[in-house]
């Protein structure tokens, strides 16, 4: 998943250049070609899933570029397969680093696309394909750092694990596995979230680290009734009284909550604001008590869901003839819980404001788990600020809180802190993952692997 934080009305400022730093031909070629052929595996869930050749393609990959044999398990599971390789660190004390990333995309009907998805173009100075941005070219983008940290001769202290999941933009089962198999990790660099943002003439602003997301959660409301005809209504109805029960929850605002990572978010991103905003931001990152800022950001829906937990109504059925009293009414909540509570909290919450127990709540949220935030550790945000001013010199850097679900999820609820840290930097009208058209601008390319290749040495050395 990549999702962008950011819907800047104006730029009101912004030093930071794109800087011509000796780049690394052979990594940034490898990354390139290796993410081409990626491209080309159709890795979508359901018949003919490619995700197996794509683990076998940065196998060969890895192996050629100097890991051991041993040191590398693909895994088949179901239609999908995942990928861990290892590289040992000097110090077998230290915990490892783990490097994480998704082989699998989002289905793409060729019909609707203006070029094939599965068919990696380039041009315009992008390359275009399923996957381009969602997160082909991320994954090959590790990869080439590493193998270009080994032909450097560097030798890790810290372990590095790189890891790739089969099935993050639909079960995540793998993902589970695997956080569960690395749950003795030190951190976790997620190559699937966060970046950078451009301007409209190409100029970057800003880069945003991840440090929390908020959790998916549905909850089914339910109301049943003895029904009849309806030439003889009675008092209660049971679409009257589930209607009534929506009403009062689409009316509801959950208490707005700050925690570091979105206190560093409003403090930082309120620099690029027009000025009602930037004033909203900065006193509810001083007080998020302060209800008229809250109200200016909530009605904002690029902020709404960072200011606390948001539950909307996306779901609705009820009765089965014209002519009959509805003997049930049934609708779907959509909750987005800001970090650190339960789901069952949250449902209790929700069955106080409805306030009618005929209304029945039932969690059947699938494949999500509640996370807390990642703190905001300094040996991560030094080596990523370090690491992404080498290539874009003096750009500023800040945490955000993702509204979406990533396989950092996993991982955090695992207790091991995990961050989304890719390098990509992109106008936001260029922005098309999940979508038609995917791409990625190729001159981004340089400046990832300069900073891959600072990041992983600091945090593992
Ligand atoms: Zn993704």
């Amino acid at each position: 998943m990549r999702r962008w934080m950011c819907c800047l009305v104006t730029l009101m400022c912004t030093s930071a250049t794109l800087s011509a730093t000796p780049g690394h031909p052979r990594a940034e070629q490898q990354a390139l070609e290796l993410a081409k052929q990626a491209i080309a595996l159709r890795s979508v869930r359901g018949p003919g899933n490619q995700t197996p050749q794509v683990a076998a393609l940065f196998k060969s990959a890895l192996l050629a570029g100097g890991f051991a044999e041993r040191d590398i398990t693909v895994t088949p599971v179901d239609d999908t397969a995942y990928l861990i390789a290892r590289w040992p660190g000097t110090n077998p004390k230290l915990k490892p680093l783990v490097i994480s990333g998704h082989m699998d995309v989002v289905e793409a009907i060729p019909a609707d696309w203006q070029r094939d998805p599965f068919t990696p173009v380039l041009e315009n100075g992008f390359l275009f394909g399923r996957g381009a941005s969602d997160m082909k070219l991320d994954d090959t983008l590790a990869i080439a750092a590493l193998l270009e940290l080994k032909r450097q001769g560097f030798r890790p202290r810290r372990e590095i694990i790189l890891e790739f999941s089969g099935d993050e933009e639909t079960t995540m089962k793998t993902s589970a596995i695997i956080a569960k198999e690395l749950s003795n990790a030190e951190l976790v660099l997620n190559v699937d979230g966060g970046g950078g943002l451009l301007d409209q003439d190409g100029k970057p602003v800003y880069l945003v680290w991840e440090g929390a997301e908020k959790m998916d959660v549905d909850f089914e409301l339910t109301v049943t009734n003895p029904g009849g005809h309806s030439s003889a209504p009675r008092e209660d109805n049971a679409i009257t009284r589930l209607a009534a029960a929506l009403v009062k929850i689409g009316a509801y605002k959950f208490k707005p909550e700050l925690n570091d990572i979105s206190r560093g978010y409003f403090t930082e991103a309120a620099r690029f604001e027009p000025p009602e905003i930037s004033a909203a931001m900065r006193a509810f990152a001083a007080d998020p008590d302060n209800t008229q800022a809250a109200a200016v950001l909530r009605a904002n829906p690029s902020y709404v869901g960072r200011i606390g937990t948001t539950c909307v109504a996306t779901m609705l059925s009820g009765g089965h003839a014209l002519n009959a009293l509805p003997q049930r009414a049934t609708a779907n909540i959509d909750c987005r819980i800001f970090p650190g509570h339960p789901p069952a909290e949250i449902m209790a919450e929700l069955e106080r404001v409805a306030a009618d127990p005929a209304v029945q709540f039932k969690d059947v949220t699938v494949g999500s788990v509640a996370t807390d935030a990642s703190p905001i550790r300094q040996d991560l945000v030094t080596a990523v600020t370090k690491a992404i001013r080498l290539g874009y010199p003096g750009v500023p850097v800040f945490p955000s809180m993702s509204s979406g679900a990533s396989d950092s999820m996993w991982f955090r609820h695992e207790n091991v802190p995990s961050y989304g840290v890719s390098p990509m930097f992109i106008k936001s009208s260029d922005h098309f993952s999940h979508g038609l058209n995917e791409r990625a601008p190729l001159a981004d390319i340089a400046p990832s692997i300069t900073y891959l290749l600072s990041l992983v040495a600091d945090l593992s050395k």
